[in-house]
């Protein structure tokens, strides 16, 4: 009986991996650009042309798969299989949901940028330069269309969206400015190729031209406060976006509630620290009679402590030998010592959102470099550069390093191209990958990265106050209607931010929705998930393993991988 059970479910564990390849593989064909980021190359030389004819091939898909889907009993899976079934069903549905209800074709003109599908190829490790250049020379020819068909789709575009397209598609201009030229004429494809090549690009480089001329003269004087489309998502688009894209046991207004615990917590911690480390900063100066007044004045004092902005590169890249010693000497985490860390100067066309962020080569092509993006300050005027080398200052600046890079997101993405699961390294949960690099901050902290100090503990609280923050932003602008000037209070005097990190992470909330909550969610969800361990395991519970087994599975939701755990 035992033989013939097991026997069973090997049968049905092998139809539905066979399931999962063939989906994947249609869908790498159906999004050449999304296989690209992959790191599968395959079809390096198409570019997709979003038009109707487009989207109605994705629904049928969704729907096929989702069929498909419905023909295995769940219980007859492996438990990794399972989770895999629910990443699966989800990613379906959220096709389904996203082209049909959110429609962000229509009103997201950002959404239209060919710039990085082609850097991530002219800049590739995977091929010949030659080999690249052919299938940048293919793919070129559909640019033209590519945006005909932009033009098209938009329908009702949110005004800051259309600024988004603009500034990010004069970016996109730059991929093949001169550096590019550079590497067509040191290439030894024969002249005719190479002539054939440069005017593709002259014709490619003038349909972006035309399509932010069109944005700026066309459709820019169009859109007034009163009648373009809000860049407020809306309760019901917002509930539903939380669902699909965080996967989180919790509800997206659970979360803005629990947010708001963790505000008053950390914010109170932050308010004792203040008051011991007060005699060592402000000697006679009475302590203020606003404890929020006093926690500013010591952020404030402490924050002058910072790196000169010519060496602020530098001194990212000489912290994180720093940080894998760190992590090694206290057995927190193997790191595969044959992984490349390389830290760059942001490139143009991904400016415009974040700050800071990593590249990480796809499941598809794990030998890659990865990348530590640092935004430059040459655009910042000195009294900005100052601003943001105050917030990133000696003791976040470490912080920050611990979330980029480690034990943060570029140890977790190593780790997630090697789990033995493809869907779940591929179908990566954002708030599970920014929920990491947030626990990691907090763990190294706990392990004693940092001496102890009470500087690094306020400073990390003021950081981790930010993530809180972003939660409680995110959800009160797109569900709330909070105002421009509710939420620089909120960032300003409540979470202490400097005006200039404010100003953007205002600009942010108007540009992406539900993603600021992910980092809060994931963190939450992943300590919980850890605390549950610890007291279920008692002395059993050692951290390494804890780590090593909740990274192996990829970058599933937590509460997939939790269930996995216990
Ligand atoms: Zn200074
Ligand atoms: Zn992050």
């Amino acid at each position: 009986m035992m033989a013939a059970c097991q026997k069973n479910e090997m049968t049905t564990d092998a139809k539905f991996d066979a399931f999962k390849e063939a989906l994947i593989a249609d869908l790498l064909q159906i999004d050449p650009t999304w296989a690209s980021t992959l790191g599968n190359h395959k079809y390096d030389n198409r570019l997709t042309v979003p038009n109707d004819d487009y989207r109605k091939l994705l629904l049928s898909f969704a729907n096929d798969k989702l069929k498909g889907l419905a023909d295995f009993k769940k219980a007859e899976l492996s438990v990794p299989n399972r989770t895999d079934y629910a990443v699966l069903e989800n990613q379906m549905k959220w096709l389904l949901w996203a082209h049909a209800q959110l429609k962000e074709h229509e009103w997201n003109p950002a959404s239209y940028n060919v710039g990085q599908g082609f850097a991530d190829i002219i800049h590739g490790t995977h091929d010949t330069l030659e080999n690249r250049l052919k299938s940048v020379s293919e793919r070129l020819k559909s640019v033209p269309e590519f945006y005909r068909t932009a033009k098209r789709q938009i329908k009702n575009p949110t005004i800051e969206h259309t600024d988004l397209a603009i500034s990010q598609n004069k970016g996109a201009v730059d991929v093949f400015g001169k550096d590019f030229e550079g590497l067509v004429q040191k290439s030894t494809l024969v002249d005719d190729a190479k002539k054939t090549l440069l005017e593709r690009t002259q014709t490619a480089k003038a349909a972006i031209q035309d399509y932010v001329s069109w944005l700026e003269r066309d459709m820019k004087p169009q859109l007034t406060p009163q009648t373009a489309r809000s860049f407020r998502l809306g309760k019901d688009l917002y509930f539903k976006k939380f669902e699909f894209q965080i996967v989180a046991r919790s509800s997206a207004e659970e979360i803005y509630h629990k947010a708001l615990q963790h505000k008053a917590k950390l914010t109170s911690e932050m308010i004792k620290i203040t008051k011991e480390l007060w005699p060592k900063y402000f000697k006679d100066e009475p302590y203020p009679a606003e404890d929020l007044k006093a926690v500013r004045a010591m952020i404030d004092k402490v924050s002058e402590k910072h790196v000169k902005p010519g060496e602020f590169q530098s001194a990212i890249e000489k912290q994180i030998p720093e940080l894998e010693s760190f992590v090694r000497k206290n057995d927190l985490l193997y790191l595969d010592p044959e992984k490349p860390l390389v830290v760059r100067v942001e490139p143009a066309y991904m400016q415009g959102v974040a700050g800071a962020s990593i590249t990480a080569p796809g499941p598809y092509d794990a030998k890659a470099n990865t990348y530590y993006n640092v935004g430059p300050l040459t655009n910042y005027s000195a009294a900005e550069a100052e601003s943001y080398l105050r917030e990133y200052n000696h003791y976040v600046l470490q912080i920050l390093n611990i979330h980029e890079a480690i034990p943060g997101h570029y140890a977790q993405l190593v780790y997630s191209n090697k789990s033995p699961s493809l869907v779940k390294a591929i179908f990566g949960n954002d708030a599970m990958v920014e929920g990491w690099a947030v626990y990691a901050e907090r763990m190294m902290l706990e392990e004693g990265y940092g001496g102890h100090e009470p500087e690094m503990w306020l400073m990390y609280n003021k950081w981790n106050l930010r993530v809180t923050t972003n939660t409680i932003l995110d959800y009160s602008v797109h569900v709330l209607n909070l105002t421009e000037t509710e939420a620089m209070k909120l960032l300003v005097d409540e979470a202490f931010q400097q005006e200039q990190e404010a100003r953007n992470k205002w600009r942010r909330a108007t540009l992406t929705q539900v993603q600021l909550t992910s980092y809060f969610t994931g963190f939450s969800e992943i300590y919980d998930l850890r605390e549950e361990l610890k007291t279920k395991l008692g002395e059993k519970f050692k951290i390494k393993s804890f780590h090593e087994e909740f990274l192996s599975y990829g970058s599933a939701p937590v509460k997939y991988i939790r269930e996995l755990m216990i």
